[in-house]
């Protein structure tokens, strides 16, 4: 694929658009991202960053107040305009190679349509999901809780953005 193609093809259009071109490039490159030894190695970095940030989160008890908040009717950060247009296909591409069964859902219009009843279904969320420094969350927590808060979800952002830089540059071939 072209550079242009994968940014044009990947970062525009709804939830649903980008979920079909995920899935489309699931089906035509799957196979072979899957055999690339350093695309492998990336998804378990990735992973390990994804699975450190979460066992802080629930030290902080972050669930508790993300629950509280979410139930609020003007409460909870996952609203439809963050599955829209905050996803990309390639990180939703990145979910699907992990093994996450990325589908819709949630189609009320008002909460993003990868929200779950149990939260997120995504194991890699788009960028701006990760940012977990809200007043609540600061209100809650201890400055050093915020601190490796911080520190976590910028190794895991940086180890995000790598894969994605390595799959483009698979797809380019
Ligand atoms: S991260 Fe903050 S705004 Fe989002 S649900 Fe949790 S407490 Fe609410
Ligand atoms: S955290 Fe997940 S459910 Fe919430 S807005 Fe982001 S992608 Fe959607």
């Amino acid at each position: 694929m072209d550079y242009r193609d994968i940014v044009s093809s990947c970062y525009c259009g709804d939830g649903s658009i980008k979920l079909k071109k995920a899935e489309s490039l699931a089906e035509e490159y799957g196979t072979g991202i899957l055999q690339h030894a350093d695309i492998i190695a990336q998804l378990r970095i990735v992973k390990d960053a994804v699975m450190s940030l979460d066992a802080h989160m629930t030290a902080m008890e972050m669930g508790k107040t993300c629950s509280q908040c979410a139930a609020k009717p003007d409460g909870g950060c996952c609203s439809a305009y963050m599955g829209n247009e905050n996803n990309d296909a390639l990180q939703l591409l990145m979910n699907i190679l992990a093994g996450v069964t990325v589908k819709q859902v949630c189609n009320n219009d008002v909460e993003c349509c990868f929200l779950g009843e149990r939260g997120c279904i995504l194991l890699f969320k788009p960028i701006f999901c990760l940012n977990y420094l809200c007043p609540h969350i600061q209100k809650e927590s201890t400055t050093q809780a915020l601190q490796d808060l911080e520190q976590k979800t910028a190794t895991l952002l940086g180890a995000q953005s790598d894969l994605e830089q390595q799959l483009i540059r698979f797809l380019q071939k």
